[in-house]
């Protein structure tokens, strides 16, 4: 049952807080809900979901038009700049923005529909060759660029850590992302927060808040395996 699950996983987020000391209140599930149905969605929704995380354009919004409008909606996987306009405005927050051109283009919807839309650079951090992202030493750049666009807001960092067995091998990297986070807050650039770190997901969240998050991505852990040939 995906309520279950769903309880599963926020027990488990709770311990990790508890652990590192933390407040549980700091930290958020993102349900990531690609691949499933509404009906699953909706289960979520009923056990207390309101943050969904989708990697397609298309599959957002037809979700988005279908479910309730309490939920804040995440942009999790890549972006192509002619698909921006049909996510601004609806999108809670965009996790994946890993170029200048994508944040120009982001800015310039943002600005014709009279929006603010939050945004989140996407770091490759473990320099993984099939990974989207920037690398550690490029994004304090191009954080200090898009601040300089209207209508769009940097409010952190995202990262999506390797696939390992243990998850203890990527607490480095989730080390490695709060620490740039901090260096980056730290210069105090105009309309740039740095408080939201979305890192971990179903194989290693828990190590994941351990080492900061305020955003878990977690989907298999709640809607079980995906069938990509649906
Ligand atoms: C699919 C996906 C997730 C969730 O992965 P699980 O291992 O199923 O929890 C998290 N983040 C991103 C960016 C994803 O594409």
């Amino acid at each position: 049952m995906i309520k279950d699950k769903v309880a599963e996983v926020k027990d488990t987020m709770a311990r990790a807080c508890k652990i590192a000391g933390r407040n549980s209140s700091e930290v958020s599930l993102i349900a990531v809900s690609k691949t499933k149905p509404v009906s699953m969605l909706l289960e979520a929704y009923e056990a207390g979901c309101r943050d969904f995380g989708e990697n397609k354009v298309q599959e957002l919004t037809d979700k988005y038009s279908q479910l309730p409008d309490d939920i804040r909606w995440h942009m999790i996987g890549h972006l192509q700049r002619n698909k921006v306009k049909y996510i601004v405005g609806k999108v809670f927050l965009i996790h994946s923005v890993d170029s200048l051109k994508l944040a120009e283009e982001i800015s310039r919807e943002a600005v014709k529909k009279k929006v603010t839309v939050n945004i989140l650079v996407e770091i490759n951090v473990a320099e993984e060759e099939s990974k989207f992202g920037i690398s550690c030493g490029e994004a304090s750049a191009l954080v200090e660029k898009i601040a300089l666009l209207p209508g769009i807001c940097v409010k952190g960092l995202m990262t999506i850590a390797p696939y390992v067995e243990n998850a203890e091998e990527n607490r480095q990297y989730f080390v490695k992302l709060r620490q740039l986070c901090v260096d980056i807050k730290n210069k105090n650039i105009d309309n740039v927060s740095m408080d939201i770190l979305s890192m971990g997901m179903t194989g290693d969240y828990a190590v994941a808040v351990e080492e900061g998050a305020t955003y878990v991505r977690v989907g298999t852990g709640i809607f079980g395996d995906r069938n990509y040939e649906m």
